[in-house]
């Protein structure tokens, strides 16, 4: 396994992100959790993330039982995170640290980010002197590494590190469909990183699973390379740029996880044929009116909607019915969706609280109206 570039106790360049870990039920699914765990560390890796929302705060008492309280604290290494909803003063940030410390079973955590920074909540976290206050958890050993992660346009991370040169990591979106996106500027924001000379965390590499199931005409271009799943290419793509620390896979089986081993441990960069069959798979993708929802939850986790409408499955219904239309999402929103009392996309009432946290600044409210008229 390759050594880590950018920080020697990483062991190679793959990330277990526990945002969608395996359920049964609304429980995460330990036995599942610790044969992917187990197989992780066993392959060399080490390197888990969470935060506190994730899962409804499943995440982190998940690895509290499955990672912390069964491994050697030096066998692995956690990433968590400072996030917005949690804090409305400085006084506030200590024992929420502190709180995140005890649920996941640590003493300290080798990578703490302030999470998914964009231009509206810099402004909190400035007033809220976030910033410092983490940062001074350093000194303290309570954190190891300083960073942060990152939802909106490059000049507005430009100007956070311009502000910030203490940030020691940047985690952002990057993936093959977002590089040239207008929208997302994965590109982009990692050219300021390499300005800023900081080593990038990649979350959603494959964009919440929108670059595994891809529709058939894209699927058989990957498939005409003969070379791995849909998922390798995509983590392959990421993991090949030279700024690369970390890619987090938010692997949710044993079979994702053994898959992802299978092509970063032994990890090898992207060749000109793979990269001219992404740029095709872009053009067949751009092609199709997908949602670009990368199934984070934030909206339904770190909200709660007042009429319980599960508002990622739906995009996701969408998007299928987009790629496929094969008339199994219709059945899917009316037999899934929309039963156990949760609410109709025709019942949103349009509060606007799900667009306040979505990091892909969906607007949610009128895409539910797209949804309420497709499948109603
Ligand atoms: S805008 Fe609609 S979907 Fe969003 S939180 Fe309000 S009611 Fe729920
Ligand atoms: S709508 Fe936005 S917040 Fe909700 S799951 Fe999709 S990307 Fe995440």
């Amino acid at each position: 396994m390759q050594d880590n570039k950018f920080f020697p106790e990483i062991h190679g360049n793959l990330g277990f992100g526990c945002m969608r870990l395996p359920m049964n039920g609304d429980k995460v699914d330990y036995d599942e959790f610790i044969k992917m765990a187990d197989a992780f560390t066993e392959a060399g890796f080490n390197y888990f993330d969470t935060a506190h929302g994730y899962i409804s705060g499943k995440s982190e008492t998940a690895i509290r039982d499955c990672v912390s309280r069964r491994y050697d604290r030096s066998r692995f290494l956690l990433a968590n995170k400072l996030t917005e909803s949690y804090f409305e003063t400085q006084e506030e940030i200590r024992p929420f640290i502190k709180k995140q410390l005890e649920l996941c079973g640590v003493d300290y955590f080798d990578f703490y980010l302030m999470h998914a920074q964009n231009a509206r909540n810099y402004k909190k976290y400035t007033a809220c002197k976030a910033y410092e206050t983490a940062y001074g958890f350093k000194k303290e050993g309570l954190i190891r590494h300083f960073g942060l992660s990152f939802h909106d346009k490059a000049a507005v991370l430009d100007r956070i590190l311009t502000e910030h040169p203490e940030v020691e990591f940047v985690q952002i979106q990057f993936n093959y469909l977002d590089y040239n996106d207008d929208g997302v500027e994965s590109r982009k924001c990692y050219e300021v990183c390499v300005k800023h000379n900081k080593p990038v965390v990649v979350m959603e590499p494959v964009k919440g699973g929108s670059l595994v199931n891809l529709p058939e005409e894209a699927d058989k271009v990957l498939r005409d390379l003969k070379g791995g799943s849909n998922a390798s290419y995509a983590i392959r793509f990421a993991a090949s740029n030279p700024m690369m620390s970390t890619i987090l896979s938010g692997m949710s089986n044993l079979e994702q996880m053994l898959d992802n081993i299978s092509y970063m441990k032994d990890f090898k960069p992207f060749t000109e044929e793979e990269t001219s069959a992404v740029a095709k798979v872009c053009n067949i993708m751009k092609q199709k009116n997908l949602i670009p929802c990368t199934a984070c939850r934030y909206c339904v986790e770190e909200n709660e909607c007042p009429m319980s409408i599960r508002i990622p499955d739906m995009f996701a219904a969408m998007n299928r019915n987009e790629a496929f239309s094969d008339g199994k999402p219709k059945q899917y929103y009316n037999n899934v969706l929309t039963v156990d009392g949760n609410g109709k996309a025709s019942d949103c009432i349009k509060c606007g609280m799900c667009e306040a946290v979505c990091p892909q600044h969906l607007p949610i409210r009128e895409l539910l109206e797209n949804v309420a008229a497709t499948f109603e």
